[in-house]
């Protein structure tokens, strides 16, 4: 496979680095100048841990990631490096991912409700694999794309997610008949099913009740003479450790459900979007102006005042830029103090606003913070998901800049993955100790029975 990754766009770094360390570093050299814009330290070994991580929990399935949970170069330059499949959404998606070369073949058009010019451009540039879940988008696709394999998305019980999808997306199982007897007639192949459980799930049953369901399409599309051979269990698996549930007990639900209702005989794929992303992503804001507010009780005043006042802080990442996730992801940040405060120092009421002048562009209120000034940085951990993603110019401000650490030891794995993807055969050699450091020899005896199943 070709080397992706220029190294001139990373530092690499040596074990037992932290994208703390990394975050010092640049804090440093922007200590020597007034020039302190936000930015982020992007953890590609995260990534990578996160990928092997699935590799070990999920050995049946294969990862498709969700470009659009951040589609950061860097992000999609490893996984592709790593040989995970994409599931993209648009015509701009698909162009990206095939842009540094990931075959058609690796890449799911995973929205059931498509452009015309879009289907037309996937046909054009080899991607088969596509969802659907209404009559008229097999119509559209019967006309504009004869070779599409279509995935039918199926609604789930997203009840329990912290954000719906099934509001907007997936047929209900009584409609699902209706469909496949009109692709049918169409003449419109369908290769199998798909569904979201919502992202951010936290209910693991979700997964099991929609692979259950996915099970009865199965049955009905091959009674219309579908040959069904894809099961597609979509994304929601969380991507940080403070998540109400853990990413192993969501798999513990989901191996015996595939193993009971899909023991043999087809393929299977996610859609991770999350779960490989978000803690990867820590940002750095700096704080470029502040305003004291004395407090409201002008009645009860004694004029020391201090514990009374509160502090509105100004910093160069907002809501319209990285911090988009509140409004759009639910997320609720909170600040990491860049320099530990001692315990003596009182602290205050103190609010945290973006750059922007909407008044809506506020990060966090309510936050006991000791008293911070004009320069100082703050820091958030987990910010990978749906941030940069989603994150505008509103108002003149620029989008924040993403700094790449590649850890050596990292960089090694994703060699010796490559290896053991392509070579299933090397499976002795590729499970000796290794060099790296890195306990990876388990999941990379995974690989032979991937590859055995077709889809690398
Ligand atoms: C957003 C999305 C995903 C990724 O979801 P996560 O919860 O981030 O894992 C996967 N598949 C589809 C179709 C999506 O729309």
């Amino acid at each position: 496979m070709t080397t992706y990754i220029q190294e001139s766009d990373f530092t690499m770094v040596e074990e037992g680095f932290v994208a703390r360390d990394l975050m010092e570093e640049i804090i440093n050299e922007f200590s020597q100048t007034d020039d302190r814009d936000a930015f982020f330290v992007a953890d590609l070994g995260d990534v990578v841990k996160k990928h092997i991580r699935f590799l070990k929990a999920l050995p049946r399935v294969k990862p498709f990631y969700a470009v659009k949970c951040n589609s950061s170069r860097g992000i999609v330059q490893i996984l592709a490096e790593m040989g995970a499949g994409f599931d993209c959404a648009s015509k701009a998606e698909i162009e990206l991912v095939q842009g540094i070369g990931v075959n058609a073949d690796h890449i799911i058009y995973a929205n059931p409700c498509k452009q015309i010019s879009q289907i037309k451009y996937a046909a054009r540039n080899g991607v088969q694999m596509m969802t659907f879940d209404n009559e008229v988008e097999l119509s559209k696709v019967s006309r504009n794309h004869p070779n599409a394999k279509m995935v039918l998305r199926v609604a789930t019980d997203d009840s329990k997610s912290s954000g719906r999808l099934s509001v907007k997306f997936g047929a209900p199982l009584k409609a699902c008949r209706r469909l496949l007897e009109m692709a049918k007639n169409l003449n419109v192949e369908v290769i199998g099913v798909s569904f979201h459980v919502g992202s951010g799930c936290r209910d693991p049953q979700a997964y099991a009740q929609s692979i259950a369901d996915a099970r009865l399409v199965f049955e009905m599309a091959t009674e219309f003479g579908h040959s069904m051979t894809l099961l597609d269990i979509g994304g929601g698996f969380p991507g940080t450790e403070d998540a109400k549930i853990r990413f192993e007990e969501i798999a513990d639900v989901i191996n015996p459900a595939l193993d009971r209702y899909f023991p043999q005989g087809v393929d299977i794929i996610a859609e991770p979007g999350r779960y490989y992303v978000a803690s990867a992503f820590s940002l750095a804001v700096n704080i470029i102006a502040k305003k004291e507010v004395s407090s409201e009780s002008t009645d009860s005043d004694d004029e020391e005042g201090c514990p009374n006042k509160s502090i509105m802080y100004y910093v160069n990442d907002g809501v319209y830029g990285s911090f988009n996730c509140i409004f759009f992801d639910h997320a609720h940040p909170k600040p990491i103090l860049h320099k530990k405060p001692s315990p003596e120092q009182p602290l205050y009421k103190s609010s945290l606003w973006g750059p922007t002048c909407d008044g809506l562009d506020r990060i966090a209120e309510q936050l006991d913070l000791p008293e911070l000034y004009v320069g100082d940085w703050l820091l958030f951990n987990n910010m990978g998901a749906y941030t940069v993603a989603a994150s505008s110019t509103f108002n003149g401000f620029q989008q924040t800049r993403i700094n790449y650490a590649m850890p050596r030891g990292a960089w090694a794995a994703v060699q010796l993955l490559q290896r053991g993807f392509q070579q299933p055969e090397e499976k002795e050699t590729v499970c000796t100790p290794m060099t790296c450091g890195w306990e990876i020899s388990d999941s990379l005896c995974f690989a032979p029975t991937f590859a055995s199943t077709g889809i690398i």
